[in-house]
């Protein structure tokens, strides 16, 4: 029997120790966290956004980096194949805005269980893989944190990025990579929260905003636009919106990267000066200073007022219409300029990794080192919000099954 040991016990080491095991392979799992898929618990706020029920071409449009590597593997383990494989698990899914697959219960910890289940014909061995063990190039097996030296037939890495560090992704896949000549793309955090210029966010720490359109303008092109939540933080801006429009940005010190958040979506400019017109109406003998009350949070007028320049004692029938049209263009896009990512730590997802032209894109082994595999976020690919970056732990973790079992004459499919 062909022996294989995955490192790493998370989404895609999982998934592929499953399937190993159900092609006939025997397996050890490596997991130096504790917890195997302690990870899954913090994924979608603890509810666990399993995959996105969409086909594969639309799919790839929200893979951010290398769409192309994974074509082969997400059409051998669509994101259709996940919500069957989740449901014979006896995880019950729904589907929500933006066609995100969820369990019924919003209990991320169900998914845990079931990966576990699925993962259950492997042996376990609570250690990390210190070192891979080579002879000529070839992979022989690897040498545990405890001491231990365990051969076999292939290794698969699956220790995920740098993000969450907590959670067991502490970035040794990419040492040990090494260790097989395999090189790294720069790690990089994306999905993350992003640091403002100035003060101003800092004023507003706190304050969530919902139906708000955030646009994310790179020098003055428009790279993200969609409508959603945020939140204003001591450092900058975050939260779902801040999240997404976060892997856009790409590189900091050439581009010039600018928030434009409109306030008032539903209404269009013209709209928006007739409603402050009918407002100020009402409020004729208050001043400025009072009179965004019912367009604002509180928290957001005084750094409004600011920005508009008008003088707070002016009264409201005296603002002109110069100055109204400048609080409805402030209104529909209040501008944050973006200073640097969130740290990498604290990312949803780590970008970069090992380049994408070292692995075979159908089974996922290494081209340079023989018996070597990798899946998941160790990889340089990464995704968009949605539930993506989780079916791409899948599918390369079932493609790396299938490929080492293909490379001891067994059965690819099961
Ligand atoms: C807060 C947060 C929310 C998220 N929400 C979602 C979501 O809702 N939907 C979605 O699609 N994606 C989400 N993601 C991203 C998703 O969790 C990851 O893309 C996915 O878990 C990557 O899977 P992986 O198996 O490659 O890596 P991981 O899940 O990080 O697993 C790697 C495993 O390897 C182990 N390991 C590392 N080094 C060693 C070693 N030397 N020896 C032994 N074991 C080792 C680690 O302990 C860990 O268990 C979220 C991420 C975060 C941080």
């Amino acid at each position: 029997m062909p022996h294989l040991i995955v490192v790493g016990a998370g989404a895609a080491g999982l998934a592929a120790a499953g399937q190993a095991v159900r092609l006939g392979c025997e397996v050890a799992l490596l997991e130096h966290s504790g917890m195997p898929g302690k990870k899954i618990l913090v994924t979608g706020k603890g509810r666990c956004n399993v995959t996105n029920d969409c086909d594969n071409q639309e799919f790839l449009r929200h893979v951010r980096t290398n769409p192309r590597f994974l074509f082969s593997a997400i059409a051998g383990f669509s994101t259709r194949d996940t919500m069957e494989w989740m449901e014979s698990l006896g995880v019950e899914l729904k589907t929500e805005r933006g066609r995100r697959v969820f369990p019924v219960s919003d209990r991320a910890e169900d998914v845990r269980a079931a990966l576990c289940r699925w993962a259950s014909g492997a042996r376990l061995v609570e250690q990390g893989a210190q070192s891979l063990l080579l002879e000529d190039g070839r992979v022989t097996g690897v040498q545990t944190t405890g001491g231990r030296t365990i051969a076999a037939d292939g290794v698969l890495i699956a220790t995920g990025g740098v993000s969450y560090p907590a959670t067991g992704s502490t970035g040794d896949g990419y040492r040990l990579a090494a260790q097989a000549g395999h090189g790294l793309v720069q790690p990089v955090a994306s999905l993350v929260s992003l640091v403002a210029e100035g003060g101003d966010c800092r004023r507003m720490m706190g304050l969530a905003l919902k139906n708000v359109r955030l646009t994310l303008l790179e020098n003055a092109k428009l790279v993200f636009s969609e409508q959603g939540e945020m939140l204003f933080t001591h450092f900058g801006v975050s939260g779902p919106l801040v999240l997404s429009a976060s892997a856009w940005i790409r590189d900091l010190k050439k581009y010039r990267y600018t928030l434009s958040i409109d306030l008032k979506p539903a209404l269009s400019a013209e709209q928006l000066y007739a409603r402050i017109g009918r407002d100020f109406e009402l409020l004729a003998g208050k001043n400025a200073a009072n009179c965004l009350q019912k367009l604002v949070p509180a928290t957001m007028q005084p750094v409004i007022l600011e920005r508009w320049g008008v003088d707070p004692a002016l009264r409201v029938n005296q603002i002109d219409r110069a100055s109204r049209l400048a609080l409805v263009q402030l209104l529909k896009g209040f501008c944050v300029t973006v200073r640097e990512r969130g740290d990498l730590q604290h990312a949803v997802i780590t970008a970069g990794g090992i380049p994408v032209r070292e692995v075979s894109p159908k089974t996922m082994e290494s081209k340079l080192a023989p018996g070597l595999y990798f899946a998941g976020e160790v990889l340089d690919v990464d995704a968009y919000t949605g539930g993506y970056n989780l079916q791409i732990a899948f599918a390369t973790g079932m493609a790396a099954a299938r490929g080492f079992a293909a490379a001891h004459g067994l059965p690819q499919q099961q």
